[in-house]
């Protein structure tokens, strides 16, 4: 485990010397301490990063050169799957087999942006102009340095959907994990070492978002910024970001919904219904957490859909069998907790869940909620955690106002055995991400994003390099004959 900043290919201390602790959510014991920035560190990094990016070899080097170096950062990912999915675990509290998945996820996305990389030599788009004088052409560069600054529910993961297309692109970047979460990130300054990235091409920071995140933010160095995380500090960075007209991506929160019709089959909508709230404890940004179902199918999916959840292993995500671990910390639980409490005040009833029984660590058991009111807190805001609000509809057209009627807009799910009605119904969703028969599934090759306040811009796919380019047009004029506009012939 680092305890240092990784700064221009090399390990650094950090200039203030101050460390932030590390505690396993599952026991609650300070196993590590990482070091923590401040503005000074922040100003190093990206200067490090902007050296690489205005004298460096990175973005002169061609696409497939750089794809070289992104499969080996991909490799170097896979050879340590096992152990970095043991940090993860101590680190976030995620059951071992998900954060296994997230680690082959990170390797995949590097492995998926080197292709694009390598397709990037040479592109030259034609276009063609009104006037037989002129010819232009459209050239995409790397937009400059980069800032990512990722949150705490996927460590590494998160980090790949911004590192892999910004080094792709030929960008430099300086990359902040969440101060919760920091041990895997520093273990890719590790990697992309072996690997061979030049130096300064990749920094990575660790410390208090109010430090040095805003001071990334903040530098007159950094062209891009990159943001995961909640609605209020995805609206500060964009304020920031305008001062010195920055470009920024966000990826912010959701309450999406998830519509189930009564031809559906029950079992693989109680299935379904699980694991677009319970999957990584439910923190998870697309996670369906307003579950709308058809009232001929209500009852009878409610009864095992408790049956089911009560049934989930809760434990120390180490333990083989373990399917829902401890929160990520003693502040996202005593929240969590919060919400379920004050919606159960409000007048929801609590179908089951609430505290989990555990004398250590930060465990809340699956939680249904049910006669939660339309305009209830538990409804209506990001709870971030295995709660789930469930209510019975008539129609299809109150499901689709229903599941539309909220500021966010990421993702939503229909379910329906009438492909046609899904069809309709994922149409008319106001979301990014649609899902039908299913909720959850992402793949790295499709673009990741929401509507509304829940952000702006895709990662992942084609359009997640596109994050990172810019646009060049370059047009010449061809024609001998004279303009005639000051010198008349
Ligand atoms: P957050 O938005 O405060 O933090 C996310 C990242 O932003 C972290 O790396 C943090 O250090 C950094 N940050 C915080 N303040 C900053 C600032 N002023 N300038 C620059 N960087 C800053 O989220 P959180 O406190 O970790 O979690 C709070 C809530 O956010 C959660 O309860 C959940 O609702 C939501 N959340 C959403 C996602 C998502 O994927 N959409 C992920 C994590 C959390």
């Amino acid at each position: 485990m680092q305890t240092e900043f990784f700064i221009d290919g090399r390990w650094v201390a950090p200039v203030a010397g101050a460390t932030l602790p590390v505690i396993n959510p599952a026991t609650e014991a300070i196993f590590h301490r990482i070091p923590a920035a401040t503005a000074t560190d922040a100003d190093a990094a990206v200067r490090s990063a902007r050296a690489a990016f205005d004298h460096g070899p990175w973005p002169r080097m061609t696409g497939a050169a750089r794809a070289a170096v992104l499969r080996a950062i991909a490799q170097g990912i896979r050879d340590r799957l096992p152990d970095l999915a043991r940090l993860e675990v101590l680190d976030n509290g995620k059951p071992l087999p998900e954060a296994e998945w997230d680690i082959g996820d990170a390797a995949g996305c590097f492995d998926f942006y080197a292709g694009l990389a390598a397709e990037l030599d040479g592109e030259v788009e034609t276009v063609t102009l009104p006037d037989a004088r002129f010819t232009a052409k459209v050239v995409r560069e790397p937009a400059g340095v980069a800032v990512a600054i990722i949150p705490w529910n996927y460590p590494l993961l998160m980090a790949a959907w911004k590192v892999a297309p910004a080094l792709a692109a030929g960008c430099t970047m300086v990359l902040k994990p969440s101060e919760h979460t920091s041990l895997t990130a520093l273990e890719l300054g590790k990697i992309v070492q072996a690997a061979g990235l030049p130096p300064g091409v990749l920094n990575i920071v660790t410390g208090l978002g109010a430090e040095v995140g805003q001071a990334l933010v903040d530098h007159p160095g950094v062209d891009k910024i990159a943001f995961t995380g909640s609605v209020p500090t995805g609206a500060r960075l964009m304020a920031a970001a305008a001062r010195d007209v920055k470009t920024i991506s966000l990826e912010l929160g959701g309450k999406s919904p998830f519509v189930i019709f009564a031809d559906s089959d029950i079992e693989k909508a109680v299935e379904w219904i699980m694991f677009g709230i319970f999957w990584n404890q439910g923190q998870v940004c697309s996670a369906t957490s307003r579950v709308l179902v058809e009232r001929g199918l209500y009852a009878p999916l409610l009864e095992r859909l408790v049956a089911e959840a009560e049934k989930i292993t809760i434990g120390n995500g180490l333990e083989p069998g373990t399917l829902l671990g401890p929160l990520v910390n003693e502040g996202q639980y005593r929240k969590v907790l919060g919400f379920i409490e004050r919606a159960v005040a409000a007048g929801a009833t609590l179908a089951t869940g609430g505290k989990a029984a555990h004398d250590r660590g930060y465990f809340v058991a699956p939680t249904i909620l049910t006669d939660v009111a339309l305009e209830a807190e538990a409804w209506v805001e990001e709870i971030f955690g295995p709660v789930v609000c469930i209510r019975p509809f008539d129609t299809e057209e109150e499901a689709i106002r229903l599941a539309n009627e909220t500021r966010f807009g990421l993702a939503a799910a229909v379910m329906s055995g009438d492909d046609a009605r899904s069809e309709r119904v994922a149409a008319a969703f106001r979301a990014g991400i649609v899902w039908i028969n299913c909720s959850q599934p992402t793949f790295t090759e499709a673009p990741w994003g929401g509507y509304k306040q829940s952000g702006i811009g895709r990662e992942l796919g084609r359009w997640g390099l596109d994050n990172y380019l810019e646009t060049k047009q370059i047009t010449r004029l061809v024609s001998d004959q004279p303009w005639g506009w000051y010198l008349k012939g």
